[in-house]
């Protein structure tokens, strides 16, 4: 395979980097501390074009390919995976099935604005009774005369505290297949939803919700695409994406590699840099090869996207291999820093909780095992 960034992929990486270091990174500190996320960033991220980075020139986007779209996240995440995942929850779980599923009038009214920023989406697969077990869903989307009516909850819902608009996924049918799982796009405000924002750990800048839904009316109009049964277009959702949060932990182990390079060569002990002790120099070259490992699975990852190739246990390997890489490589970072490590002044805390959510957002690690497991026929 003869892989190589283009010049275009350089140029977009150059972009983001300047935009995320000159724009988001003084805003990090308090966002963090306020666990709020400063919402004009969307305007702006709509202005540079990044929202639709992956999306085609026809349907408002681009018109870049999934390589394009992992170096966006790649660098949001060196700066801020809060921001990342607010990013990824609006561009890529929100947008994604209108673009691929939506009918014209949703497009108008939901994609295209969410293009600009102008409008804030996230996505509502997850439910209080399990977010591992898709197919046990409970919350119900009853017909009833020009609509639907929908019961139930959902759980650590990214951004909507401070959505305009969910793709929210409700069962249709009774039974326990997966085509008995709908998708509808509910803007909000709407009386009967009800979202409680939640206190947590990691990505604390970037909100997440608990939703209610009591007796929520929505019209026929807003059944995704206009038919029931869209569960393929979860999965084809979630495929794709498990390569793209694959490079924010690229990006976030990318920052506590370069954080533990400044502090090695800076922090003086007996005499000396610290990085000069074999122990920690080992630290820092295991933490650079897993990084150099994480970073080509991610990329051939893309790539596979892009040619239309990836399947369900290549997605889940590079997920399961760049989450880990960042989790390991932050711990090591903390390590390197000493006490420093655990002070809200150095980032490489904040890098350690925000890598941990993707142990587990996106699929588990062990979902992600059961996939890579299934791959090989057990
Ligand atoms: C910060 C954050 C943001 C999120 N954002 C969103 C969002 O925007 N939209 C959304 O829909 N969801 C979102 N999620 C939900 C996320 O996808 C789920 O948390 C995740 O899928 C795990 O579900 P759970 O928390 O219910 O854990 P559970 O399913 O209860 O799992 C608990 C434990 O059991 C293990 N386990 C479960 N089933 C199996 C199995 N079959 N085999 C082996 N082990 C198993 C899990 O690996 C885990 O260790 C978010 C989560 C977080 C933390």
């Amino acid at each position: 395979m003869d892989f190589r960034f283009s010049p275009e992929h350089d140029q977009i990486r150059e972009t983001v980097r300047r935009h995320a270091e000159a724009e988001l990174a003084p805003l990090v500190r308090a966002a963090e501390e306020i666990e709020s996320f400063p919402r004009h960033i969307f305007r702006r991220w709509g202005e540079l074009g990044l929202l639709g980075v992956r999306y085609p020139e026809a349907d408002g986007g681009a018109g870049f390919d999934k390589i394009a779209d992992c170096i966006v996240r790649e660098e949001l995440s060196r700066v801020c995976q809060a921001f990342a995942s607010s990013w990824s929850a609006h561009s890529h779980l929100g947008l994604w099935p209108i673009w691929r599923a939506g009918t014209p009038d949703q497009k108008a009214r939901f994609f295209r604005p969410g293009l600009k920023g102008e409008r804030v989406a996230g996505f509502a697969l997850s439910e209080p009774d399990g977010g591992s077990d898709i197919r046990s869903m409970r919350t119900k989307a009853e017909k009833v005369d020009g609509g639907y009516r929908i019961n139930g909850s959902k759980l650590y819902i990214t951004n909507s505290p401070m959505a305009d608009f969910l793709v929210l996924a409700a069962r249709t049918r009774a039974e326990l297949t997966s085509d008995a799982i709908s998708l509808f796009v509910v803007g909000l405000p709407n009386p009967g939803v009800i979202v409680s924002k939640l206190d947590k750990e990691g990505i604390r800048a970037s909100e997440t919700g608990l939703i209610h839904l009591d007796d929520v009316f929505v019209p026929d109009d807003c059944l995704l695409g206009g038919s029931e049964g869209t569960y393929p277009v979860i999965l084809d959702s979630l495929l794709e994406n498990r390569v793209g949060v694959a490079a924010n932990c690229l990006g976030m182990a990318r920052a506590a590699l370069a954080a533990s390079l400044s502090y090695a060569r800076d922090r003086q002990v007996r005499g000396q840099p610290i990085g000069r002790f074999q122990a920690i120099a080992h630290k820092l070259a295991d933490m650079a090869a897993d990084i150099e490992a994480a970073n080509w699975l991610v990329y051939y990852g893309a790539w596979r996207v892009d040619q239309g190739t990836i399947d369900a246990a290549t997605a889940a390997k590079v997920k399961l291999i760049a989450s880990e890489t960042a989790v390991r490589v932050s711990e090591a970072a903390i390590r390197i820093h000493g006490g420093a490590g655990i002070m809200r002044e150095y980032p490489v805390g904040r890098i350690h909780r925000d890598a941990l959510v993707y142990v587990i957002g996106e699929g588990t690690s062990e979902i992600q095992r059961n996939l890579i497991a299934r791959g090989l026929g057990i």
